[in-house]
């Protein structure tokens, strides 16, 4: 084989290629059914002829014989980098990425990362698309699942943390490639519609958008994917700007940029190229390495560096930047590095599922608890009720490998475990979008003859993720219907949410006792629900996402800015104000937001100003009898700058173990250095003057301590 060893030259390398097989590491395919719809033609000759570079949706015995055929079979058996969306986990499943992100723990984030990674490596997988970067502040948009939600500081401390979760340290047969994606702006489709378009300002871009995309590179990730939005007129796959100048130049990324699936050709539906071979031209001089499934690369471009429409060093560059990110992952050196079925039994390890089950039960929010409803007491009557009760592959949520060994643990399960099987019963009551007399009849007679409704509803895991927006992000109506007879019998309910995207919950926050959101939390979802009803677990999770109290109000999101008019959250509608006439402005729960069964008071917050960084401190006090861990978060607000700023912006956040009865003070460091923003020449600075700090459970400004602090000119 050219070119294999430890010494891989990749300069002698490309020297041996022909033109066809430079464009050809240019080409991924994706191989015969796995999760994705079908496989390309003809893969295995491809593959043989030297015009492929990547294979994705394949693993195990298949992606070895592919890989087989590369080495063995190809001219010069140039091994195939193989990729796959390990998004949440591999056969060990963790919740789904918008859950993991409300634990506000990026290190159990890393830690999922490296199991998932660490799976995926053995049975084939050397390349993840994951982090998913995209900020979304519109949970019509079904893909708010598959990232951290809407704010650009939690969701840099996440993705940066994934990228090390996934890479390592690049020498482990376990770590694989990260990929950033989407680029960019994504999250940002117009009205949650899937696939639609993006547009913003620059400016607004800068500041609210891109800092996870940043985090990720800056944490190294070997590639990036473009997005399928289009921006500023142009889609992304084809978008100089923001590929070569932002991505490359200003951001800084060395690594191999991949397109998303089909994305070069769909620049055509989108109206920018009369035909594919254009399309090709203008992806590949956009600065796209590799093209996803549509093969418009392996069509066009040779031709077209022959007749002079494109440089060959395009081709050259992309075609480096390929072998590197092979090279980087000792492909070079071992080709079946990332095959080895001898160690597939270590996935779904008892480790690992524990590891699920803990960030699973730090994932779950609780939004209600009133009367002291849960935990759960011991000894009562249970009535498990509801349409995704006992179904563990949903819990799975989107983007999930089906496990071939573990069967994921549903709700009833786990109740059952932790309650015994006599206490709890079990009544389907509807479907998830179908009601029926029969099932609700029996969910009726059986919530009589109970002391406590655990109500399990939501959306299935095929409800959200991609291709899923919805126009009404309400539970459906044969489970809101279900819901109001239940409550008709005047039993205590729990509400247990399972959802991919925040639901407006409006009529159950109102109705019900208690609600868990508990999202889709993966392989032991039913335990880890288990763990929190029962009160082994304290609740610490946190809401990465504002949850509308109305669809009216959406997009709605903390880090808004003030208008010239503005309206206290809560106040009542006043004409000529900021706000609606028929709804007050606050959500229906914050950003942040997420009870415990403890009490937590904040006081005495102060502020010590040095040279270069500010100290806030506060003091934490629990004075209830349950330990807790308690998420502080430092949000600043500046006063007057060259261009408006928000209300509120996360700068730092600190998890806090607080002893029953006991008080702690916690000091946060905040570099004066981050307190700035992208101007309008979109220039990073820090202007001096007047700041609030502001720090507390969560985004409502009702529970923030504030104090005022300045920046000075020499800061
Ligand atoms: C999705 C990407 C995914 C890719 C490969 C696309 O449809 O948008 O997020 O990584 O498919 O499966």
């Amino acid at each position: 084989m050219s070119g294999a060893g430890a010494g891989i030259d990749i300069d002698s390398l490309m020297r041996e290629m022909t033109l066809e097989e430079k464009v050809g590491q240019m080409s991924q395919l994706v191989g015969p059914k796995l999760t994705g719809p079908e496989g390309s033609a003809d893969v295995e000759r491809k593959i043989r002829e030297g015009k492929a570079g990547s294979i994705l949706n394949v693993r195990g015995e298949a992606a070895r014989r592919l890989q087989e055929i590369a080495v063995e079979e190809s001219r010069l058996g140039i091994p195939l980098v193989i990729g796959l969306d390990v998004i949440h986990g591999y056969e060990t499943c963790f919740p789904i990425p918008l859950a993991m992100s409300c634990s506000w723990a990026p290190d159990e984030i890393e830690n999922a990362c490296r199991i998932s990674g660490a799976e995926a490596s053995r049975d084939g997988i050397a390349w993840t698309f994951t982090p998913m970067c995209d900020i979304s502040r519109d949970p019509r948009w079904g893909r708010v699942a598959e990232g951290a939600g809407e704010d650009p500081y939690l969701g840099a401390r996440i993705s940066e943390a994934q990228v090390r979760g996934f890479q390592g340290s690049l020498d482990k047969p376990t770590d694989i490639a990260a990929c950033v994606k989407h680029f960019a702006l994504y999250g940002a489709v117009q009205a949650g519609r899937e696939y639609y378009t993006t547009d913003m300002s620059r400016v607004q871009m800068m500041n609210e958008y891109l800092p996870p995309y940043r985090a990720a590179v800056d944490a190294g990730a070997l590639t990036v994917m473009t997005s399928f939005n289009e921006f500023e007129g142009l889609p992304m796959t084809v978008h100089p700007y923001m590929l070569d100048t932002l991505l490359r130049g200003r951001m800084g990324f060395e690594g191999m940029l991949v397109t998303d699936y089909t994305a070069i050709k769909e620049t055509v539906q989108h109206g920018t190229s009369p035909n594919l071979d254009d399309a090709a031209l203008k992806a590949a001089r956009a600065g796209v390495d590799m093209e996803m499934v549509s093969e418009c690369f392996s069509t066009y471009l040779a031709a077209a560096v022959r007749d002079g429409r494109i440089d060959e060093a395009v081709v050259d560059r992309s075609c480096r930047r390929v072998l590197e990110l092979k090279r980087r992952l000792g492909l070079f050196d071992n080709p079946y590095k990332y095959n080895r079925p001898e160690e597939i039994a270590l996935n779904g390890s008892p480790e690992s599922l524990a590891a699920s089950r803990r960030l699973a039960a730090k994932s779950a929010v609780l939004l209600k608890n009133e009367g002291g409803i849960l935990p759960v007491a011991q000894g009562l009557k249970i009535a498990v009720i509801g349409p995704l009760a006992d179904q563990g592959n949903e819990m799975l949520g989107t983007w999930s490998i089906r496990p071939r060994t573990h069967a994921p643990v549903s709700l009833l399960q786990g109740l059952k475990e932790r309650f015994g099987e006599q206490r709890v019963r079990f009544e389907r009551g509807c479907g998830i979008l179908e009601s029926s007399d029969q099932l609700r009849k029996a969910a009726l007679s059986l919530a009589k003859k109970s002391d406590v409704i655990v109500a399990a509803m939501g959306e299935s895991a095929k409800m959200s993720g991609e291709g899923t927006s919805l126009a009404d992000v309400r539970l459906s109506a044969p489970q809101r219907e279900l819901l109001a007879e239940l409550k008709s019998l005047g039993k205590p309910i729990v509400l247990v949410v399972m959802a991919g995207r925040p639901l407006v919950l409006e009529w159950e926050s109102e109705n019900v006792d208690a609600i868990l959101y508990a999202w889709h939390l993966g392989s032991e979802a039913g335990r880890a629900i288990a763990d929190l009803l029962s009160g082994d677990e304290n609740p610490s999770g946190r809401l990465s996402m504002t949850f509308p109290r109305s669809v009216g109000q959406i997009p709605i999101y903390y880090n808004h800015k003030n208008s010239g008019r503005p309206a206290e959250d809560y106040a009542p509608y006043h004409n000529r104000r900021s706000q609606y006439m028929d709804i007050i402005n606050a959500p229906l729960y914050y950003f942040g937001y997420g009870l415990s069964y403890s009490r937590i008071s904040y006081s005495d917050l102060r502020i010590e100003t040095g040279p270069s960084r500010i100290t806030v401190s506060v003091t934490l006090r629990n004075d209830s009898g349950r330990d807790a861990m308690e998420t502080v978060q430092l949000y600043i607000r500046d006063k007057a700058a060259s261009i408006t700023r928000p209300v509120a912006e996360l700068k730092a956040f600190r998890q806090v173990e607080v002893a029953a009865g006991s008080a702690v003070r916690v000091d946060i460091p905040l570099e004066i250095k981050d307190m700035g923003f992208f101007g309008s020449d979109l220039s990073y600075r820090v202007e001096p003057g007047e700041f609030e700090i502001m720090v507390g459970p969560s985004a409502d400004p009702r529970t923030l301590l504030k104090i005022a602090c300045r920046v000075a000119e020499d800061s």
